[in-house]
């Protein structure tokens, strides 16, 4: 089935996107016999490792190879973009959401934490995730034990911290993906957001870090049912004949990229929280797509991500950038809001990412942590189209008790470094400067047609056939890192998809890891 181009093909399904969700969803349906086309907007990238550049597209993108930032009025975002997704760029944290999370009544009734975890469970068994092991030369990060013991310091924490479970093989030797690529060990170089480095002595990357690539998209691709097309944008969905067509540009897609149509009996979204809210908007206002819920755009969400605060000057060499890049949290969470704390190795390339930095030498800057502070935020943002591309409006001020509660807690994680808090981006009188690696929402799911997107299965209220399975589904922040609850929740969706009913404990359609 192999094929340059998927224009004028025709599909089972057509999955947009290749991150966290779409890869969970081709895989499954691949699996399950149907024919899926992947398509996604960027590269492939063979050896793991992406490329960063310096590249700009217009003033409200900037695209850097394997990811871009959208700068949006209020929160900027970081995203990913090749074939992996976010995978390309993550730093291997899985962690499920807390069941009190989907108390929220934003969530559908019927999603429940106990409902999900199956999915998690299945999820869990394509992309393994196990605490940081010592290095056989540095021992564990000096970055990791500085952070736990100020953590377990801390008269604000209210959960034990702890090692975080990260995607990222540390054990000895190599170990198979559920693909049976080998997985090597990590060489604690520190640079997850760019990939694993070329090795000496294996051929091709080190491949420590669990890529998509690596597990469910190498699954689906096995099944000889799934092909995989980089470089198809696609621009805006229509009903056709027998379920949908979609139009793709090939390339770059600038205004002289060769442009056609995929036609598919069944479509998935799963082009990330700002690219499936654009596809849909794009539809919506061409009046390609009649249907959407008024609701298409609302309830995003930055997941009260709070980037990037630093303690510096501590009196210690913290050697910020040994080892994956997070290894440690630690709950702070207050009686009003979820709040989760991760040390965050690497800051320079990101700061050289977002503009804040030209110079990506970490070796300048040994005495200092960075964190990832997350949290309960309003989910009260908006997607809307702005010069032909999807923005961000985001009004803090509903969310600011959040940002004071997790400044406070940071400055005492400072205290306890003895160094000082540092926060350059942000200014904490008017909520600027706002940064989210984990958009959530805009096209969420709900009970009911003027509240949300899709039902609670992931269709498209109002669209049958059409479908949303990524970030964009989730209706409130996670105050944890997001990608596992997308995986269980495109689990999810692929499932109803496939059986038309939930899976359950030991069910015996569970699908094969493999
Ligand atoms: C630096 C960094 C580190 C992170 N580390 C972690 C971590 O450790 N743990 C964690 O849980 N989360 C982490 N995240 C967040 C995680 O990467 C995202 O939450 C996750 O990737 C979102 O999954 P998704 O399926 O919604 O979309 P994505 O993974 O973003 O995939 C969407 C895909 O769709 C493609 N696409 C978009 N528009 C189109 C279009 N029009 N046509 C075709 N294709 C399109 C994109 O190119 C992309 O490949 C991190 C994020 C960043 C920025
Ligand atoms: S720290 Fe480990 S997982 Fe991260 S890029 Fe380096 S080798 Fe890969």
């Amino acid at each position: 089935m192999a094929s340059e181009s998927a224009i004028g093909q025709a599909f089972d399904v057509v999955v947009i996107g290749s991150g966290f969700g779409g890869a969970a969803v081709a895989c499954r349906l691949a699996q399950a016999g149907r024919s899926v086309a992947v398509l996604e907007q960027g590269k492939e990238y063979p050896t793991g490792r992406g490329e960063i550049t310096a590249t700009g597209h217009g003033t409200d993108t900037i695209r850097h190879g394997h990811f871009m930032v959208d700068i949006g009025k209020g929160m900027n975002v970081i995203r990913g973009v090749g074939v992996g997704g976010g995978s390309l760029h993550y730093f291997g944290v899985r962690l499920r959401a807390r069941p009190e999370i989907f108390e929220d009544p934003r969530w559908p009734a019927s999603v429940t934490r106990e409902v999900l975890d199956p999915y998690y469970d299945l999820s869990g068994g394509m992309v393994h995730a196990e605490p940081v092991q010592p290095s056989p030369v540095l021992g564990l990060p000096a970055k990791s034990q500085a952070f736990l013991a100020a953590a377990k310091a801390c008269r604000r924490r209210t959960g034990e911290p702890l090692y975080v479970p990260i995607a990222v093989h540390t054990g000895p030797g190599e170990v198979p993906t559920p693909a049976g690529v080998p997985q090597t060990r990590c060489v604690y170089c520190g640079e997850c957001l760019i990939g694993c480095p070329p090795s000496e002595s294996f051929e091709g990357n080190v491949n420590a870090r669990a890529l998509l690539t690596l597990n469910y998209l190498a699954v689906a691709r096995r099944t000889g049912n799934a092909v995989i097309f980089p470089q198809h944008h696609v621009g805006l969905i229509r009903r056709g004949a027998d379920g949908f067509e979609v139009d793709v540009s090939l390339g770059d897609g600038g205004l002289f990229a060769h442009k056609g149509t995929v036609r598919a009996k069944q479509v998935v979204l799963a082009a990330g929280t700002l690219g499936t809210a654009e596809i849909l908007l794009k539809s919506r206002d061409a009046g390609a797509l009649t249907g959407l819920s008024p609701a298409l755009g609302m309830s995003f969400s930055g997941n009260g991500d709070f980037l990037i605060p630093k303690t510096i000057n501590t009196p210690q060499d913290l050697q910020p950038k040994s080892g994956p890049s997070i290894t440690v949290g630690a709950d702070f969470s207050t009686p009003e809001h979820k709040i989760f704390i991760e040390e965050l190795g690497v800051i320079p390339f990101l700061e050289a990412v977002i503009g804040t930095r030209k110079e990506t030498a970490v070796s300048l800057f040994p005495h200092q942590l960075a964190y990832l502070g997350m949290g309960t935020d309003a989910a009260n943002g908006v997607l809307r189209m702005h010069f032909g591309r999807v923005c961000v409006y985001w009004d803090p001020a509903q969310s600011m008790p959040l940002y004071r509660q997790i400044t406070a807690c940071l400055r005492e994680m400072s205290q306890q470094l003895g160094g000082d808090y540092q926060h350059e981006l942000y200014d904490a009188a008017t909520g600027f400067g706002l940064i989210t690696a984990h958009p959530l929402g805009g096209c969420v799911m709900s009970d009911a047609p003027a509240t949300g997107v899709t039902n609670p299965r992931g269709e498209v209220h109002g669209e049958p056939g059409l479908f949303v399975a990524d970030a964009s589904l989730i209706p409130t922040a996670l105050a944890t890192n997001p990608s596992y609850t997308i995986s269980a929740l495109a689990e999810r969706v692929a499932f109803w998809m496939i059986h038309g009913r939930e899976m359950r404990e030991n069910d015996p359609d569970t699908p094969p890891n493999q």
